[in-house]
């Protein structure tokens, strides 16, 4: 088969210089992984603190695994996180199609270039089972290597169907270098002869990875160290090919205890998963930064923009990182209150409709009143329910010592305010807190005395977000009454 050697000029010739350029490569399996959205981010980072590109690769070419709209939560999680590719499917740029099932011709003719650089060979020994990337256990015996040419002349004439096998070396040994293992180094004879094309002329994952970090010009190859164990076999093609090699980057897996890696079927949160559980985008992103990878100093809150003027490499841990929840929990109470007031009320609102959906109560007001308050979005339902409808609460919840509270002292606060609070036309903060203070010191008690069965009142619960000003305020003057008479009466069925 004769090659065309102008396309593999013209090939290389489109491949960028003088950059760093990174690419992250999932495959869509229809959910970002916690540790994919880590990996995702040290490439991006990687490439933005030192001034490269950023591209976004779809790796499809395991055709059984496709999932519906799985490539949008691949758009979307960037989207959100704001790792914005520089290249990707979606807006080209000068290396595409950035998807590998689109870039398929190009593989098989790398792969016949590679035999006669001498790094292939064509295996008919037609064993199916070897063809996946994982099926290595059992190891090929390359009998196929030693065909003469006229041996595999015969049997292209024949039209016998074939796989192309990487040819390893037999003798000798492969070093390679990672940033974050350092160098490791193997004997070549415990490398399989992996398949690299497929007898469906597909390339296999170690063929297409390799052929596409080259074409796409990519000096940093940052991912998990699942892979670790094929990067000998990633130099050896490399070096067959006569290409540079990429700075190799790799992560160590995020664990869900000291034992077992994270994992979606054993329950364990994706990306999407957390964001329904009420964590925010840029919590999840930061407290992600930090799994397995340190900062030099205490600080630990950093948004994208300082992640981009810190990050380091070299600042990236070998050994595993344990994902704790109550961690990311207290990462996103910090965001929650560090927010603007318009971001929590937009971000809080779904949450606060789902349970208070009378439009007179206001939801802006009562997302006031719960950002210094909550840890994750979905503590917002359970918080607020006493404004949609007023709890069975026992009279004990009037008995506060430090308010100087009781049964008795509630009963005649609340018969004496109630004529007040009728009589009051501005409902809004500063009209209830006034009358309340001017009522509390014409009735020569502390603030707190009248505050506090006013508060129980009209929320039903010893622990409100708010105060009882708050609480008046958004449930509305009728609402507020009809809770305190309700009061009165159950204070006094209780004397
Ligand atoms: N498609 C691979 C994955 O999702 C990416 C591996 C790589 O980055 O080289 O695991």
């Amino acid at each position: 088969m004769a090659l065309d050697y102008k396309w593999f000029e013209e090939m290389e010739a489109r491949i960028p210089k003088g950059e760093v350029r990174t690419r992250f490569a999932p495959s869509p399996t229809g959910y970002m992984h916690v540790g994919n959205l880590r990996t995702a981010l040290y490439t991006y980072l990687i490439a933005r603190s030192m001034g490269g590109k950023f591209i976004l690769r779809i790796e499809d070419t395991d055709q059984g695994r496709y999932v519906d709209g799985a490539v949008d939560v691949i758009y979307n999680t960037l989207r959100d996180c704001g790792l914005t590719h520089d290249e990707g499917p979606d807006i080209g740029g000068p290396v595409g199609p950035y998807i590998q099932s689109q870039r398929r011709d190009l593989y098989l003719k790398y792969a016949e270039l590679l035999i006669e650089k001498g790094g292939a060979y064509r295996c008919f020994c037609g064993k199916d089972t070897d063809e996946s990337d994982d099926a290595g256990f059992k190891k090929y015996d390359g009998r196929c290597a030693r065909l003469s040419p006229e041996e595999i002349q015969a049997k292209l004439d024949a039209g016998m169907p074939y796989v192309i096998r990487q040819k390893i070396p037999r003798e000798g040994e492969t070093t390679f270098s990672d940033v974050v293992f350092g160098d490791i180094t193997v004997p070549n004879d415990s490398l399989d002869d992996n398949v690299l094309i497929k007898s469906d002329g597909l390339p296999t994952y170690n063929f297409a990875n390799v052929i596409d970090d080259h074409l796409m010009g990519i000096t940093h190859v940052v991912r998990g160290s699942e892979y670790l164990s094929s990067a000998p076999k990633y130099n050896l093609l490399y070096q067959s090919f006569g290409w540079d090699i990429p700075v190799y980057v790799h992560c160590s897996p995020v664990m869900r205890d000291a034992h077992s890696k994270m994992s979606k079927r054993h329950g364990d949160p994706s990306y999407e998963d957390l964001l329904a559980q009420g964590y925010l985008n840029d919590a999840i992103l930061n407290y992600v930064a930090l799994l397995g990878w340190s900062p030099r100093g205490e600080r630990e809150i950093y948004s994208l923009q300082e992640l981009t003027e810190v990050f380091d490499i070299t600042g990236i841990s070998k050994s595993p990182a344990i994902f704790d929840i109550e961690k990311l929990k207290y990462f996103n109470s910090e965001y929650i209150r560090a927010a603007s007031p318009e971001r929590f009320a937009a971000l809080a609102e779904p949450y606060i409709r789902s349970v208070v959906t009378d439009p007179a109560m206001d939801a802006g007001k009562i997302a006031a009143i719960l950002q210094q308050r909550c840890e994750v979005l979905t503590d917002i339902p359970e918080k607020i329910d006493f404004f949609s409808a007023l709890p069975d609460y026992p009279t004990d919840l009037f008995i506060h010592k430090k308010s100087k509270c009781d049964t008795a002292v509630a009963l005649s606060m609340l018969t004496a305010v109630l004529p007040d609070l009728e009589a009051l036309d501005s409902w809004d903060h500063d009209g209830i807190y006034g009358l309340l203070v001017e009522k509390a010191a014409a009735l020569g008690v502390k603030n707190a005395t009248l505050m506090w069965p006013v508060r129980i009142a009209a929320s039903g619960k010893a622990v409100t977000p708010g105060g009882a000003v708050e609480i008046c305020e958004i449930l509305g003057k009728e609402e507020t009454l009809r809770r305190l008479r309700l009061a009165v009466a159950r204070l006094q069925a209780a004397e």
